[in-house]
């Protein structure tokens, strides 16, 4: 089992969630975060630290169709350790549905 970033994350990128990874299981995009499934030893602490929501278990089945997405990104993209800035608008972004549109498959800066 693994922890999974979802949908939640684009363009709100918090990035609490960092911070509190035992492992440093999280891999940065330009617009999202992503957890490496294979590296997530499925502690839990970081769903909670979520201001999106956007940590959800692999059980949960709206995490379903994001196991994939953060296994293939997370593989792609730098790792993140450390809280940085969060985007200006992130809490204009929060909750909003549908953002898989906005999603960019750039790298991020840790
Ligand atoms: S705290 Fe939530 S919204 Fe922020 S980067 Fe982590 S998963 Fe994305
Ligand atoms: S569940 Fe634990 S190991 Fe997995 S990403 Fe969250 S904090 Fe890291």
């Amino acid at each position: 089992m693994t922890y999974v970033v979802t949908e939640a994350c684009i363009r709100c990128k918090y990035m609490d969630c960092v911070e509190v990874c035992p492992v440093d299981c999280f891999y940065v995009g330009e617009n999202m975060l992503v957890i490496h499934p294979d590296e997530c030893i499925d502690c839990g602490v970081c769903e909670p630290e979520c201001p999106a929501e956007a940590i959800l278990p692999d059980s949960d089945e709206r995490a379903a169709a994001w196991v994939e997405h953060n296994r293939k990104f997370a593989q792609a993209w730098p790792n993140i350790t450390r809280k940085g800035t969060p985007p200006p608008d992130a809490d204009e972004w929060k909750g909003k549905p549908d953002k898989m549109q906005f999603f960019s498959p750039e790298p991020g800066q840790p």
